[in-house]
Formats: C-alpha cells, structure tokens, sequence
C-alpha cells in the first residue's frame, strides 16, 4: 500500500466556556485546528487532528502544522502508511524535529493501519482495557470561589478528576487549590496545574501553603531543572508535562525521581507511533500517565481514547475528552462521555468519520 495524497483542512473550534485561560494570562477562544488526510493508492482514507493551544503552549503554532505539511508531505508520497515506524524513521530524516507536524501523518497512518486490519487501534495498540476510561476536567483560570463553582457543575456531569489552571499569582493560587479542595469528595482527584508559570520560589510557598491538601502539583516552572528543585522541597505528588517533549528527557527524569506522574500528549510527542512508546517506556517503569494532547475535537479524542483505553488502568492516571469542550463536531464515531468516562470506538481504525460539509476545502494538498 502507498501514500497517494496528503491534504488538510483547517476549522476553527469555539468553546462552550467561551475562553480558555490558564498561566500567565494566555488563554485562546476559538481553537485552531488542522485535520490531516492521508489517502492510499487502495482507496483507504486515513485522518489525524493536530491542534496546538495556541501559540505560545508548546514550540508548536496552527499555521505551523499545514506549512510543515507542505514541507513533509512530498518526501512521503508513495511510502507505505502501515509500516509505521519505518514511516516516522523517513518522517524524523526529512523534516528535522516539528514533532507536532509528523503527529497527523502518524495519526491517520494508524487510521489506514486499522482498516486495512479491521481492528480498532487500541486493539492494534497493545489490547483493550476495560469498558471505559476515567476522565479528568481542566478548570480554566478564574476567581477562586468561580473555579470551585465550575468544579461543582462539572461533578454533576460525571467527572471525578479535576485538573486546576494555577500557575498565576502565588496568592490567589493558595486561595483557588483551597476553595476547589473544600467542595471535592473522597476518591476524587485534584491537579494543580500550573502550566511553567511560577517562579521557583513561587512554587515552593505554594506547595507548603497547601501542605495539608491532597493535591498533585504539576509543572510547576520552566525548565526541567527549577521543577526538580521545587519536587525536593515539597510533599505532594509530582506531575511532569511540558518538559517531558520525547524518551531522552523521559528517562533522565526517571532516573531523577523527578516525577511520580508523567503527562503525555499525542502531538508533543509526534503522535500515537512515539506516544505508544513513550507509554509503553512507562508501563515498564512503573510511572502512571496523563495521557491526552494539548487539544482537538473529535479526531483528536478518538486517537486519545485509542492510547488512553490501550493502557493498563493502574497506570492511566487520566485523560480527557477535548470534543465535549468545543462546539463544533468534525466527525461522526467520536467517543463521547457517559458519566465521567469514555470508551475508545469498536469499529476499525480510529472509528470516525469525517463530516465533509464542516471540513470545507482543502488547505493542503500534496499528490
Ligand atoms: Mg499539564
């Protein structure tokens, strides 16, 4: 089978909350997405979604993703999409780093991968775990008392797991872990996430401010050498995310102990070929994983249920379902949350199917 065309479009997803916001005033109102088609010389049609949080998240930006397409896409035409390691060696030798760009290549490769199999990329991925997987909520940045609200609405839909946009003043961030910890349960799970934007100082007062709570800090400053720093000086379990980018700083980390739970999103990475292995990396060494991507709509959470719903559950700490956050729906078979939780589709490949009238024209297009 042989790579005959790659193309991509580009959709804006609105929010339901209206805005997203999270450490050091950034925050995004309507995503910008692009959704990655690669089609074989057999007919089969494969689709990825890589759809950054803005620019200023991750070394990753939305116009970025369709001019690496247009960089990548040639040097790809007429390899075969289900020899995927080999594919991502040809990817990783033409186009040096840009891992977001190779993540929808990667992703609709599997999707091909699948169909040509006739299983689920989970299944293909390592086996199903379970009925469902457990999802966690990302509370956007606001007042203390409006986040607890916004928690206490988001337990009435189901979620048990809670991931909090600190990382703003050390002060108010004190106040938002307190009000939210006082409205949560027993076997519910809080985050604070503060996205790299303490300073290292910042970190420590807050850690020890909230010494009594049960409460994961994660990434709390920007390099992997300040958060180091500040996991020696405080109690409470450890996430890493935005330094953890591929297997190199992974296991350097490990061998730090600078970590008790690791976030792995699909595009940092370079998509579900690299998560797999990075995850797999972790089964092995006992660290439990966020698994997700820095965002997305249906595609994005169908290829995150496929990893997610793939992983042993003791090591799945979390993940979650960026479709329910956006008011635009690009495809049908996308899972959707049924208390909390969601399961990875049973049809072959990633299950979904491209709704062409929300797609539009083509923005890439490489034969
Ligand atoms: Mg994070």
């Amino acid at each position: 089978m042989k790579i005959a065309r790659i193309f991509a479009h580009r959709v804006e997803l609105p929010l339901h909350e209206v805005t997203y916001k999270w450490s050091g005033g950034k925050s995004v109102t309507v995503f910008d997405s692009t959704i990655v088609g690669v089609e074989t010389d057999t007919g089969l049609v494969g689709y990825g979604e890589v759809c950054p949080l803005g620019p200023f998240y991750l070394p990753a930006y939305a116009e970025g993703v369709r001019g690496g397409l247009r960089e990548l896409g040639p040097h790809l035409i007429g390899e075969d999409p289900t020899q995927l390691a080999k594919l991502n060696r040809t990817m990783d030798a033409a186009l040096k780093g840009h891992p977001y760009v190779k993540s929808g290549i990667d992703i609709a490769s599997w999707d091909i991968f699948g169909q040509a199999a006739g299983m689920p990329l989970c299944e293909l991925m390592g086996g199903r775990y379970g009925e469902s997987v457990p999802l966690y909520r990302a509370i956007s940045q606001e007042p203390p008392e409006q986040m607890a609200e916004n928690v206490s609405r988001y337990r009435e839909e189901g979620y048990r797991r809670f991931q909090l946009k600190v990382g703003g003043d050390p002060d108010v961030d004190i106040a938002r872990v307190r009000a939210v910890a006082a409205v949560l349960g027993s076997g519910e799970r809080l985050v604070a996430d503060a996205n790299t934007g303490w300073l290292q100082h910042e970190a420590v007062r807050v850690g020890h401010a909230v010494r009594d709570l049960d409460v994961y800090i994660e990434q709390p400053c920007l390099t992997y050498e300040e958060c180091l720093a500040v996991r020696r000086q405080i109690p409470h379990p450890f996430v890493l995310d935005e330094n953890i980018d591929d297997l190199g700083i992974l296991l350097r980390a490990r061998s730090d102990l600078a970590m008790d739970v690791v976030n792995l999103k699909i595009s940092k990475l370079g998509g579900l070929t690299k998560i797999r292995q990075a995850r797999d990396l972790c089964v092995s060494m006992g660290i439990a994983m966020t698994l997700e991507d820095s965002w997305g709509g249906d595609i994005a959470t169908a290829a995150i249920a496929h990893i997610a719903q793939s992983t042993p559950p003791e090591f799945l700490f979390s993940t979650t379902d960026f479709n329910s956050y956006v008011t635009v729906s690009v495809a049908d078979g996308a899972p959707h949350r049924v208390n909390g939780r969601m399961a990875a589709s049973t049809s072959s490949g990633l299950g979904i199917r491209p709704k062409s009238d929300v797609l539009g024209r083509r923005v890439v297009d490489i034969s």
